[in-house]
């Protein structure tokens, strides 16, 4: 099915990557439609229509369907239970399914290695007592998380040589745990791809990723890893898109390991802030591959035309926001949050280099 311009594309979630992704719509003539329960967020200031109200309320997401027709989610922690509601009206892409195993970290980490990806050791802990065991098992260090809602480390416990299993277990403040080994990674990396529904999929060259406090900092693209390890990843990405049988974006997010392995950490099957950089230093960027494959159109180009490093404005780093615009090289982004607080992505600066244009 195909979609044409003057469609309207709803998004589930008002931050910046609904933002993103509706400003990519809005080039390619579709209307935005946010649904997101508070009014005023970065998505809803470029979009034509927004319903505000939580994702339990079934009569806002009914009206929501009604007036859209196609929907995306901008973060993986949109209910089940609204995702289902809304995908018996309307297209909901990447399809619930594959949003359900990235909101669980166990479900994620079985899928991947139901099909044969590397992870972390893991399993599932119920009780400090069990945590106990588990620790015992996998060794320290090992970093507990919580199964459902985590981001940016929260309810993530760096497991040391010290710490107790009920300490622990009262950091993590979830019923519900998994326990990983500890990954002793020489760098972080993610791949970005975009698959449409006919199966032909795009993919970003992998980016290596610097977190502060947890917190993506700053993203390298590409990624200054040999050829064998980049084209590893883009394989390992691509393999995961198509067992998924994915339509829609998707980052993969993986530890290279000192031994020059590739493990995988995370999915997220949504645009993602180790794509950003795309928006400037590549023929199409991973918000406009995400309307154009929800919407039934052909993949545009993935390849880059510059290097590029993007670093996040995080909380008060906004402020500094005159310094980027004196660098002639450099790409504003500011996501129009009204409230500065530490950590917190307030927008980001991508730094072209190596651009295939009249050196200056
Ligand atoms: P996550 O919330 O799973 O994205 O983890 C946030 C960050 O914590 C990762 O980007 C890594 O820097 C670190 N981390 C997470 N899991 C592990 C692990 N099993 N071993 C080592 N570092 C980890």
């Amino acid at each position: 099915m195909m979609l044409p311009p003057g469609s309207t594309v709803g998004i589930l979630g008002g931050g910046q990557l609904g933002r993103m992704t509706a400003l990519a719509a809005a080039n390619l003539g579709y209307r935005t439609h946010i649904f997101v329960n508070e009014p005023d967020s970065p998505a809803v200031q470029v979009s034509a229509a927004a319903t505000i109200a939580p994702f339990g309320d079934a009569a806002a997401l009914a009206r929501f369907a009604a007036a859209v027709d196609v929907a995306t989610c901008e973060f993986e922690n949109v209910p089940a239970a609204a995702l289902r509601r809304l995908a018996a009206k309307r297209p909901v892409l990447p399809r619930p399914e594959i949003i359900e195993i990235a909101q669980d970290r166990l479900r994620e980490k079985t899928f991947l290695r139901s099909i044969g990806v590397a992870t972390a050791e893991f399993r599932a802990v119920d009780r400090p007592a069990e945590l106990d065991a588990a620790v015992r098992d996998f060794g320290r260090p090992a970093v507990l998380k919580t199964i459902r809602l985590g981001y940016d480390g929260k309810g993530q416990v760096m497991i040391g040589a010290e710490m107790e299993a009920a300490e622990a277990w009262r950091r993590m403040g979830a019923p519900h745990g998994i326990l990983e080994g500890f990954v002793d990674f020489a760098c972080e990396i993610s791949v970005v791809l975009a698959r449409a529904s006919d199966g032909s999929l795009a993919a970003y060259p992998a980016v290596e990723n610097r977190h502060v406090n947890h917190i993506l900092h700053t993203t390298i693209a590409p990624a200054r890893i040999v050829p064998g390890i980049a084209a590893e990843a883009d394989a390992v990405a691509r393999h995961i898109a198509e067992r998924l049988d994915l339509v829609g974006v998707l980052a993969v997010e993986m530890f290279v390991t000192r031994a020059g392995k590739i493990v995988v950490n995370e999915l997220a099957p949504r645009p993602h802030n180790s794509g950003h950089w795309t928006i400037d230093a590549c023929v199409t960027s991973q918000f406009e591959q995400l309307v154009r494959t929800i919407c039934g159109l052909p993949l545009g180009a993935a390849e880059r035309h510059s290097d590029a490093v993007m670093t996040n404005l995080l909380g008060r780093d906004v402020e500094n926001w005159r310094a980027a615009l004196d660098d002639p090289d450099a790409k504003l982004h500011i996501y129009g949050k009204k409230k500065i607080q530490p950590g917190r992505k307030m927008g980001h600066v991508t730094r072209l280099s190596r651009c295939l244009r009249a050196p200056r």
